[in-house]
């Protein structure tokens, strides 16, 4: 079956999408008490207190690092902040919320009215933000035959919720605006961005209404997207099954429904709650956040260049082309490998374009293909930037050619050595540069090779690459392939006829 973006697009029926993301907060510690956040590796219930598991009789404390996180997503989302915000108290009786409530934001978030602009078919589309709010994380249930177990290490993680504007007109705008929202609070360092352990987390409303009709159709929710693929396909699925209900004549019912990955299919969950189910009042235990614009204006100086900045200053200031910076910006880790190998590189202003552009070709491609084979990011290998640095130079130098220098590249990503130090090792001599020495060699190999010159003549071009290969292994490697071959084809030609 092939889901692409534009089936459901090309029909009479518009489809309307909003996101709910939820995200787990890079803190040291819990939202409400000091309780560690890092217990993926520790059995379950370990990392409890009182406050967490929700004892009565005890006080939260509300995590400052947590309202700093927040504020700092709202700035790069160009939401407002107002100075004033409060705690809410939402009513939820389900196992995985102790209290029996859980505290979040309502009516007072601390920011709200922002957008995120993301690039859909080479056009720019502007979604609006809603909020970003601050809350906090359940507990994890996991459910078994006849029994449930639940583990309360999540409990009172501090989770931050993002609501977009019913703005996006396609799944594939959704899966879109996920990647790029993903993209800042990575790079913001707010959020780990794992989807598929469930640290970042999305609900999507979906309703269909027919092209040209201005109020919206009835709305789902949708749950149990695990990677922006699954965000793409449920979405997929769900607006085509909502137009063939109300092709049939049917009408849509508000409800959430469950995205079930194996089956390529949305199944009921449970009819919706209205925020009146919730019974939401401020909560008593927590004074209300009153937010200094001294604070919001030193936390948006901290931030640290966005993703779409950084894009266009690579190609701005070092003159790559828009896929590579793209490659470069998606993979944070590798761009700032790319800044480190600049920064290293004592080359003139002039040059530096120059080697800017080298570096990007040989991280993008044999890189990582090194960084593919072992299965590890650039900065865990024992390349270092310097190391490449060194490569680049010798390449600069023409005191190696490019293939002795993916042989090099290959040792110096495991051994962590110095190219140049790799070179005196083994004995590598200089290339052959000189004309003379290169012209002999062809000469004796197209005197020992009549036949291919005699294909090449007759048309069978490909001979070439034989009679480069004969050159390369005379010359032991030592020859640049690009040379060899604008030399040869030069003979080859100048005596033809
Ligand atoms: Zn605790």
């Amino acid at each position: 079956m092939t889901t692409t973006a534009s089936t459901s697009v090309e029909t009479d029926y518009e489809v309307v999408i909003g996101l709910e993301v939820h995200s787990q907060l890079l803190t040291k510690s819990k939202m409400f008490c000091s309780c560690s956040t890092n217990y993926a590796n520790d059995a379950p219930n370990t990392h409890v207190c009182p406050i967490c598991m929700g004892m009565p009789g005890v006080l939260p404390v509300i995590n400052e690092e947590a309202v700093s996180y927040i504020i700092m997503t709202a700035l790069a989302l160009h939401c407002s902040i107002p100075e004033f915000s409060k705690f809410d108290r939402k009513s939820y009786h389900y196992p995985d919320l102790m209290k029996g409530y859980q505290i979040s934001q309502f009516d007072i978030p601390l920011s709200h009215d922002g957008y995120l602009t993301v690039k859909v078919n080479g056009q720019d589309r502007r979604i609006g933000i809603t909020r970003v709010h601050l809350e906090e994380d359940t507990a994890r249930s996991t459910h078994h035959q006849g029994y449930s177990l639940i583990d309360i290490n999540r409990a009172g993680t501090p989770l931050m919720e993002i609501v977009s504007e019913p703005d996006m007109r396609s799944p594939e705008e959704a899966r879109l605006y996920m990647q790029k929202l993903r993209e800042i609070l990575v790079y913001i360092g707010v959020s780990s961005g794992r989807m598929e352990e469930g640290s970042l987390r999305c609900d999507a409303n979906v309703s269909v209404r027919p092209r040209g009709q201005k109020e919206l159709g009835v709305k789902t929710e949708i749950k149990n997207m695990n990677s922006f693929r699954s965000v793409e396909r449920a979405l997929e699925f769900e607006a085509r099954r909502q137009i063939e209900v109300l092709r049939n004549g049917g009408k849509i019912r508000q409800e959430t429904r469950g995205w079930i990955e194996n089956k390529g299919i949305t199944v009921t969950q449970r009819v919706k709650e209205g925020s009146d189910d919730y019974r939401y009042f401020p909560e008593p235990d927590l004074p209300p956040l009153i937010i200094d614009p001294e604070n919001v204006k030193r936390l948006g100086a901290s931030l640290p260049e966005l993703p779409d900045a950084r894009r266009v200053r690579y190609q701005e200031q070092y003159g790559l082309s828009e896929q590579e910076a793209n490659v470069m910006t998606e993979d944070k880790a590798l761009g700032d490998y790319f800044e480190l190998v600049i920064a290293a590189s004592q080359v003139k202003e002039k040059d530096r374009r120059v080697r800017a552009k080298a570096a990007s070709n040989w991280l993008l491609s044999e890189v990582v293909r090194l960084t593919n084979a072992h299965g590890i990011p650039v900065q865990e290998s024992r390349l270092r930037p310097e190391a490449l640095v060194n490569l680049l130079d010798l390449l600069d130098k023409e005191r190696v050619t490019g293939k002795q220098a993916k042989d090099i590249l290959d040792e110096a990503f495991t051994s962590g050595e110095m190219p140049e130090a790799i070179v005196e090792k083994k004995g590598i001599k200089p290339p052959i540069s000189d004309q003379g020495t290169l012209e002999r060699i062809i000469d004796e190999v197209l005197a020992k090779n009549e036949k291919a010159v005699i294909d090449y003549r007759n048309g069978k071009t490909n001979a070439v690459q034989m009679l480069i290969g004969q050159v390369m292994k005379q010359t032991r490697g030592q020859a640049k392939a690009d040379i060899v071959q604008s030399l040869l084809r030069k003979k080859l030609d100048e005596t033809q006829g």
